[in-house]
């Protein structure tokens, strides 16, 4: 077996085991490795860069919208756990504890957070007195740990990355257009940025945030069928001002309690990448986020190698100063046919390969990572070209995951009919649903998929509920997810 055949055999083929296949990806690529810590990874430098990247866009667009970034401490007193009866509820089973430190036993054990609702509710309790102190518009890039019971690196691990968004307002219209001005945010940005179609929608209340008045999110679809959870946005009410004392002076000069919210999206987001675009090659990353975008490798023989790589570093010097991510690989003892192997297995998007008679010509050739077309571009127009290309990698990637998406959502209208359509191809299923925890429990138990959404837009609205027939309060997006 060549050594080329060799290499790609090394990732489990999609259809043969999808979760291997991510396993061989993500470990291959370099991007995660395990601790020793139980459901703790490593982020090693191609996937935190992932990470940076993703980090630098969302965190532009958070300040395009008027919040500032701050930082919260990491340990959280139990105390403050105990003052919101549904938050400290839906997250104790999840917590770490920390009851002693330098030898000595603390007084109050103190929580690793695993959100920061608690300890911005306390600040702001302090830092909030009049209606001119609102809103308050915060969000923290952060490390937080919820101790879950079942792990896959980067989609859920013990620890994870990611910012969480607080934001205080003088009443609850304002602090609910926060909330939605924050998921279009993230809809916007994973469709764009990561070009992952997302369904846009509210989690039904067995789904929501603990402590929320209501949680909204966006749903992706892996390639797998099986949905994630890519972000999301909460209207918390008045249940964390109440339960923190945040009170303002109206304009009226009357005592008010404040309206917050809460969003968050994580270091998930990276996993979902994988799972959406990758392929039995390897990674496929949308350009907007590779670390990588171009790959440049100069091919021929010895004799004209000096001449060829001359004039790739010259063109790597033009895309560089363009702003495009571009990097070279002149290493003389591995052969192009490797390199081509290794670039797709890491998801470059773009190829360009330079030969001698390409030199002749003044010409390069271009190669998508996810198409496989080949362009032959005049030196000339190099960046313009590249940059085109892209772009166009960039929309194709999205238009490709957006037909998979539709073509494997399928409506229902019987529990039957979802349990044979899930059994014949995964994916997500669109039902109606009377709005009972009852019926929606026994989807779960039944078919393994949970509530996804409520989406804001679907083709379609359905009129009997799926499990007992009655009125169909709800179109639901179902599924089983990660
Ligand atoms: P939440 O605070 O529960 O609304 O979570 C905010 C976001 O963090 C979710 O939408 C997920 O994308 C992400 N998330 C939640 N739990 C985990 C986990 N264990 N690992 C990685 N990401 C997570």
């Amino acid at each position: 077996m060549s050594k080329e055949k060799q290499f790609v055999t090394e990732i489990t083929p999609q259809s043969e085991d999808f979760s291997r296949w991510y396993i061989d990806v993500i470990k291959k690529a370099e991007l995660m490795d395990y601790s020793p810590v139980r459901g703790c990874i490593v982020f090693r430098p191609e996937g935190y860069e992932l990470w940076e990247n993703i980090q630098r866009d969302l965190d532009r667009r958070f300040k395009e919208t008027g919040h500032r970034n701050a930082y919260f401490p990491l340990f959280i007193p139990e105390s403050f756990f105990q003052k919101e009866k549904e938050h400290v509820e839906g997250f104790n089973p999840e917590l770490p504890w920390v009851t002693e430190a330098a030898g000595e036993k603390l007084e109050e054990r103190l929580a690793v957070r695993p959100t920061s609702e608690t300890m911005f509710g306390h600040m702001y309790a302090k830092w909030i007195q009049s209606y001119r102190d609102l809103p308050v518009l915060i969000n923290q890039w952060a490390n937080v740990v919820r101790w879950e019971k079942r792990t896959l690196p980067f989609l859920r691990t013990s620890e994870f990355l990611w910012q969480e968004g607080h934001t205080a307002h003088e009443n609850e219209a304002e602090a609910r257009e926060e909330t939605m001005r924050m998921l279009e945010i993230y809809r916007d940005f994973v469709e764009d940025f990561l070009a992952i179609p997302v369904i846009v929608g509210q989690k039904t209340p067995s789904e929501k945030f603990a402590g929320a008045v209501d949680t909204y999110s966006i749903e992706a679809m892996m390639k797998d069928g099986r949905a994630v959870q890519a972000g999301t946005s909460h209207y918390l009410g008045t249940n964390f001002a109440v339960a923190f004392d945040i009170k303002y002076l109206d304009r009226e000069n009357q005592l008010q309690y404040v309206h917050t919210t809460s969003w968050g999206a994580s270091t998930r987001l990276i996993g979902s990448l994988i799972m959406v675009h990758g392929d039995d090659r390897g990674l496929a990353l949308p350009p907007k986020v590779a670390p990588t975008q171009v790959i440049m490798i100069p091919i021929g023989p010895a004799k004209t190698r000096e001449q060829v790589v001359g004039r790739v570093d010259e063109l790597y010097a033009e895309l560089k100063k363009a702003g495009i991510r571009v990097r070279v690989d002149d290493r003389a003892d591995v052969s192009p046919g490797w390199k081509f192997n290794e670039y797709e297995m890491r998801g470059v998007p773009l190829r360009l390969e330079l030969g001698p008679r390409d030199m002749e010509n003044g010409v390069v050739v271009l190669v998508s990572r996810v198409s496989g077309e080949k362009r032959v571009v005049e030196q000339a127009n190099l960046v313009q070209e590249v940059e085109k290309m892209l772009d166009e990698i960039q929309k194709e990637m999205f238009e490709k995951a957006k037909r998979f998406r539709d073509e494997n959502l399928k409506s229902v209208d019987t529990l039957d009919e979802m349990k044979a359509s899930l059994e014949q191809k995964r994916g997500f299923v669109l039902a109606g649903w009377c709005g009972s925890e009852a019926c929606e429990k026994q989807v779960k138990e039944e078919t393994g998929a949970t509530s996804r959404n409520i989406p804001f837009e679907t083709a379609e609205k359905k009129s009997a509920c799926l499990v007992c027939g009655e009125h169909a309060e709800h179109t639901v997006v179902f599924a089983r997810a990660y």
